[in-house]
């Protein structure tokens, strides 16, 4: 078959999380977008719904995320500014647990790391700053002031409305069934049409381990749960000038995390556990949260904060996609480094920054390389420096 002339520039399949800010930023740059996107826009069955994320620059993943963090958050602010939506919310945060913990130790290692403003508080000093948080007497805080949250749905609606501004063609409810590549471009299928392109870019969250196979990366997809909680006692204590964003490991090693009241008493306050989930697919997950889950969510909270369990408002689930280090997987597709790009494996903490992984895949399109540091996330640190072994890789694109 004769390749045919590329319709497009760039194909960017899935306009999720990073696949939107993929499409902006590709936009900007002057290239002719195509994005195909598997359900409408903004949707609740992947990755980047519920309201809230957080974000925060003393990273105790990795100080090497940094750098990343720092220009992830000029560009949410310069997109909060272009499009005047409601998009990140700088409440100040605290990553509590025991000073040896790896959440308090690898925040501090960041933070030293980088010169990051940041303070260490006691347990008496985090109860009389937030007396929300009721921490054991060998529990202390890095307290961060610009630590925060962002908000998903609108940064996600705000991307989409950039890219479509600079002349974007994005396609909702047409999922991708195959892609190949030929001399010169990528050949992309969907139920309705075949489209082609120079360049390739797959951002498919959840949906990885089917489109992208032949990667060799073993993704696992987990099952997690988001709860609102209407505190015994209202939320006035828990409104964000009061009430800080916090990851908190226990003497377990659990980790659990939550947020201010944003969104009115209606909605309470959110909280959720950082654990690994049930592992699924995006097909077989269960949406329903059952009793039992919710009995251990408020059984953990009410040893940390006692205020907050009262009534469950609302609960909701949304999908991991971990790789085995739980670091990301952001590079130019191995088997195919002349014309496809990859941003996967977000393994539950990619939303902060979604903006710089926009601008990351970007530079990998229509440059061959970025000047931002992404070695971390090569997927050879898993599949070895041959990259992934011929039998994982028979048929680029989906299998059935
Ligand atoms: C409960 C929960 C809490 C989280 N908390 C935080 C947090 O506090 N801070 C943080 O930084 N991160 C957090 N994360 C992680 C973060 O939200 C994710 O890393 C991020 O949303 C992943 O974005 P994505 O673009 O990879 O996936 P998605 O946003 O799911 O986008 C993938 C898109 O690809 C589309 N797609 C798939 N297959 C096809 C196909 N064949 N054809 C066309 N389209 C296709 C899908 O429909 C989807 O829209 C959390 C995640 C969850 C689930």
């Amino acid at each position: 078959m004769s390749p045919a002339t590329p319709t497009h520039d760039v194909i960017v399949i899935g306009l999720g999380g990073m696949g939107s800010a993929a499409a902006h930023h590709l936009s900007v740059r002057g290239a002719r977008v195509l994005g195909l996107e598997k359900f409408g826009p903004v949707h609740q069955r992947g990755s980047s719904h519920g309201g809230s994320r957080v974000t925060r620059q003393s990273y105790f993943e990795d100080p090497a995320y940094v750098p990343l963090l720092l220009r992830a958050y000029e560009l949410y602010e310069k997109l909060q500014q272009d499009t005047g939506r409601d998009i990140a919310t700088l409440c100040g945060g605290v990553m509590v647990g025991r000073p040896d913990g790896r959440v308090v130790s690898g925040a501090r290692l960041s933070a030293e790391t980088w010169g990051l403003p940041h303070e260490m508080l006691d347990a008496r000093e985090i109860r009389r700053r937030f007396p929300t948080l009721t921490p054991r007497d060998d529990e202390v805080a890095l307290y961060e002031e610009r630590a925060g949250l962002v908000r998903p749905e609108n940064t996600v609606a705000a991307h989409l409305q950039c890219a479509t501004r600079q002349g974007a063609d994005l396609h909702f409810e047409e999922p991708v069934t195959r892609w190949e590549p030929f001399r010169g471009g990528v050949r992309v299928h969907t139920a309705d049409d075949t489209y082609t392109a120079g360049q390739l870019v797959i951002c498919p969250g959840a949906w990885a381990p089917g489109l992208l196979a032949d990667l060799g990366v073993p993704f696992t997809i987990e099952r997690q749960i988001m709860y609102w909680f209407q505190p015994t006692g209202g939320v006035g204590p828990f409104l964000p000038e009061r009430h800080p964003i916090y990851v908190w490991e226990d003497e377990a090693g659990v980790q659990a995390y939550g947020f201010p009241s944003i969104d009115g008493p209606d909605l309470g306050v959110k909280v959720a556990f950082f654990r690994k989930g049930d592992v699924c697919t995006p097909e077989t997950i269960d949406r329903t949260v059952h009793p039992h889950e919710a009995a251990m969510m408020a059984d953990h909270m009410s040893r940390h904060i006692p205020l907050l369990p009262g009534r469950l408002l609302k609960a909701s689930t949304c999908m991991y996609t971990t790789t085995p280090d739980e670091h990301f997987v952001i590079t130019r597709h191995p088997a195919h480094p002349e014309s496809v790009t990859v941003a996967c494996g977000f393994s539950g903490h990619g939303f902060k920054f979604v903006p710089v992984v926009g601008e990351i895949v970007a530079d990998l399109a229509l440059d061959g390389t970025t000047g931002h540091p992404i070695g971390l996330f090569d997927p050879a640190r898993i599949t070895g420096p041959l990259g992934p072994a011929p039998a994982a890789a028979p048929v680029p694109g989906v299998r059935t």
